[in-house]
């Protein structure tokens, strides 16, 4: 997959990294789209410090690609761009 990653102050890369394995208490998410925040500009900048090379922005939206042994509540691939019912919970709505 492909990332963004900081890799000097006011530098960074796009670069082919390996999709992340998840635990058991973790979801992976295929992200569809992310922002950045001030924060993103302090370590572009260099005002706060991070070990290079490490990935921009962390406000996303996505699509639940897989769900670790521990988790509840969430649903593989449940699409985000269409509200439809849950089906652990029949009564709720929700998008990741
Ligand atoms: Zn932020």
């Amino acid at each position: 997959m492909k990332a963004a990653l900081q890799v000097d102050i006011g530098k960074y890369e796009i670069r082919d990294v390996p999709v992340p394995e998840i635990k058991p208490h973790q979801c992976l998410i295929k992200v569809g789209a992310c922002t950045v925040c001030a924060t993103d500009v302090k370590y572009f900048k260099g005002l706060q410090k991070r070990t290079w090379p490490s990935p921009m922005g962390h406000e996303i939206t996505g699509t639940v690609e897989k769900v670790g042994s521990a988790v509840q509540g969430f649903i593989e691939k449940h699409p985000g761009s269409h509200l439809e019912k849950c089906k652990l919970d029949k009564n709720s709505t929700f998008k990741v």
